[in-house]
């Protein structure tokens, strides 16, 4: 299994049946399986998603957004609660190379994404426990 760092950006190999056993990054000793979302930069990001060989759910938010704050201990909870998604946070006014490539056109919208490439999208806030059900529902359709 696959995984970058999401503070240094190394490519790391974590045998799967040690997913559970809180890996760390070789290079800079970050958690690689953290239950907190880490926010990524535009810089980051298209190694990231190439590279992560979990499905990873993008939340694009702003600072100003009033529904993102609103949404963001919705989306940590969720993050704790399906630890084989990995969730990270895009800050879209710092990212607008990003934004612009993913075509996000209002905030907060969640990103699901799996070997590199979108399965699904959805715009507006929604609690922890319909984060999860809509990710897993899509993840589990064929
Ligand atoms: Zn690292």
């Amino acid at each position: 299994m696959q995984l970058v760092c999401t503070n240094c950006n190394a490519t790391n190999r974590v045998p799967n049946e040690r997913l559970g056993d809180q890996p760390v990054c070789g290079k800079c000793g970050q958690a690689l399986m953290s239950t907190h979302p880490a926010q990524l930069s535009e810089q980051q990001l298209p190694k990231f998603l190439s590279h992560t060989e979990l499905p990873i759910l993008i939340d694009f938010w702003a600072a100003w957004c009033g529904p993102c704050r609103a949404m963001a201990p919705q989306f940590e909870q969720a993050a704790m609660a399906a630890p084989n998604i990995r969730f990270v946070k895009v800050d879209s006014d710092a990212a607008p190379i990003a934004s612009q490539q993913f075509g996000i056109r209002s905030i907060p919208t969640l990103l699901l994404m799996r070997d590199g490439r979108e399965i699904a999208r959805q715009s507006g806030v929604m609690p922890a426990q319909q984060i999860i059900e809509w990710a897993n529902r899509h993840l589990n359709s064929p």
